[in-house]
């Protein structure tokens, strides 16, 4: 059996890469108009540097700014995809539209994003559109959790809106936090994996950690308690842990519901004040926590296309190889002042500046003159992207949002639906 204190065993595509590959998140933030998207997609580029750092240079990379009429104009958080680093991985919160509008649009996002936080207003609670985008997170299988923003706003009710999520979403939602304080008193949230108390001042510093207070013991004690019976009555590793102990270790409870949350079988709960600054570095390590990595997801199908010649035609699967034929999803096609920008999810392979792929739909060929890293306020040119990344092109003049670029040796359209993720097996 797996030993439930390690990440899932990676398949073997090279030492580096595979290293780096587990430390990637592809995230979506999904929430009904008004919850706070915007606020936490801010705060989130905040307290990552992305939107403080600029005009630093990494080794070998050429960094550009955006001009300042392109920032003006929102392109930073609207450019499809936007990559920050957090606790030693790369974060790329690909932009999903929020207004319903644009179902179209979230569904394309949702293809290639491998988690979600979904983002609930602590007064409205469940609200129709998270509904909506809930129900398409269900279709696409994506793994999720959950933030109930606005605790510091009166009616805030972070046990209703778990209520909500539980029987209007169908989900199983467990809150993995007690917030500390009510309303306007909202000041920080005790963490019930590692039993600690995280306090924010509102000045956008760092929350100082410190012991549960006291006249929160029990109620720690009690709520811990119940999240570890959920967690272990679904997960049969932490389940021989609890029958032993009648309690399940810090570690042993993070990794099941690491393990639960990317089948999809629980949506972890965390609550906050994106307004206020409080609340998001919690969020941000449970994302590195909880959510998959490009590996962690099951390989994408595709519909191999016959060769000149060939006969191979027939679906495919393509695990997230670098070694493996390139092959990426064009989920966005951006008209940057620049010139056009392709914004693909490379599936598997690698894709060098200067190659020539296939757009295995049309049979037109394209060349890739540039691969960017888009972050908040600038690009980073790349000498390649790797299977799991996200990244923008230019070069192509053709390719439109939904198609497949590949390897023109190995012709593959990728499929629209998702194959079904693996339910936990850790006997
Ligand atoms: P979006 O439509 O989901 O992107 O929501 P926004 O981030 O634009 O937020 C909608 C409104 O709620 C704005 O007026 C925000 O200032 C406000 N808001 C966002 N987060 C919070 C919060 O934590 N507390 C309070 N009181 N207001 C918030």
């Amino acid at each position: 059996s797996r030993p439930l204190d390690v990440p899932f065993a990676t398949p073997a595509v090279g030492g580096t890469t595979a290293r780096s590959l587990s430390t990637v998140r592809n995230l979506g933030i999904l929430a009904h108009v008004d919850a706070g998207k915007t606020t936490v997609t801010e705060r989130v580029l905040h307290l990552t540097g992305a939107t403080h750092k600029r005009g630093e240079v990494h080794d070998g990379t050429t960094v550009t700014d955006f001009d300042p009429q392109e920032r003006e104009r929102g392109i930073t958080i609207s450019a499809a995809a936007v990559s920050c680093d957090w606790a030693g991985h790369r974060i790329n919160l690909i932009d999903t539209p929020g207004h319903v509008d644009f179902a179209d649009e979230v569904e394309r996002s949702l293809r290639v994003l491998d988690g979600a936080v979904v983002v609930f207003d602590a007064v409205a609670g469940v609200e129709p559109q998270s509904e909506s985008v809930w129900r398409q997170a269900d279709r696409h299988r994506v793994p999720r959790i959950a933030f109930v923003n606005k605790m510091d706003r009166a009616g805030a009710d972070l046990d209703g809106t778990v209520a909500a999520i539980r029987d209007r979403l169908g989900a199983v939602p467990l809150a993995v936090q007690l917030p500390v304080g009510r309303e306007d008193g909202f000041t920080g949230v005790v963490d019930l994996v590692r039993p600690r108390a995280l306090a924010w001042s509102g000045d956008g510093a760092a929350p100082a950690e410190g012991p549960v207070p006291a006249d929160l013991r029990e109620e720690v004690a009690r709520r811990r308690a119940l999240l570890v019976e959920q967690v272990a009555e679904r997960h049969p590793a932490a389940l021989e842990e609890y029958c032993v102990r009648a309690d399940l270790s810090a570690p042993v409870l993070e990794a099941a519901l690491r393990d639960l949350t990317r089948a999809g079988e629980v949506v972890v709960v965390l609550c906050g004040s994106a307004y206020r600054n409080r609340g998001v570095e919690p969020l941000l390590d449970a994302v590195v926590a909880y959510l998959p990595a490009p590996l962690d997801v099951p390989a994408v199908r595709g519909r191999a296309v016959a060769s000149r010649g060939g006969s191979d035609a027939g679906e495919q699967e393509r695990p997230a190889d670098p070694a493996g034929p390139f092959a990426a999803l064009v989920f966005k096609v951006l008209a940057a002042p620049t010139g056009r920008l392709t914004c693909l999810r490379v599936y598997s392979g690698t894709l060098r500046k200067g190659d020539t792929v296939l757009d295995a739909g049309t049979g037109r060929t394209e060349r890739i003159a540039r691969i960017l890293r888009v972050q908040a306020d600038r690009h980073t040119e790349l000498d390649l992207a790797v299977a799991g990344d996200i990244v923008a092109v230019a070069g192509p003049k053709a390719a439109r949002t939904g198609a497949t670029l590949c390897a023109p040796g190995a012709p593959l359209v990728l499929e629209p639906p998702r194959a079904a993720r693996p339910v936990v097996s850790v006997a």
